[in-house]
C-alpha cells in the first residue's frame, strides 16, 4: 500500500508504517519532544507572569 512518510513527505510502499525509515520517525518524534518541552516552558513561563499579576 502507498504511503506519505510523516517525516520527510515522500511517498513508499508501507505495510501500516507512516515512515518511510527509521531516521524519519526518529526526527518527526525529536520535532514532537521538542515541541511538547516548548509548550511546557511557554505554558509555566505563562503561568509565572499570571501569578505575579495577580
Ligand atoms: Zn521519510
Amino acid at each position: 500500500m502507498k504511503s506519505v512518510c510523516k517525516g520527510c513527505g515522500h511517498s513508499f510502499e508501507s505495510n501500516g508504517e507512516k515512515f518511510c525509515n527509521n531516521t524519519c520517525r526518529d526526527s518527526h518524534i525529536d520535532k514532537l519532544e521538542e515541541m511538547v518541552i516548548e509548550a511546557v516552558k511557554n505554558d509555566s513561563s505563562h503561568t509565572k507572569k499570571f501569578s505575579q499579576d495577580f
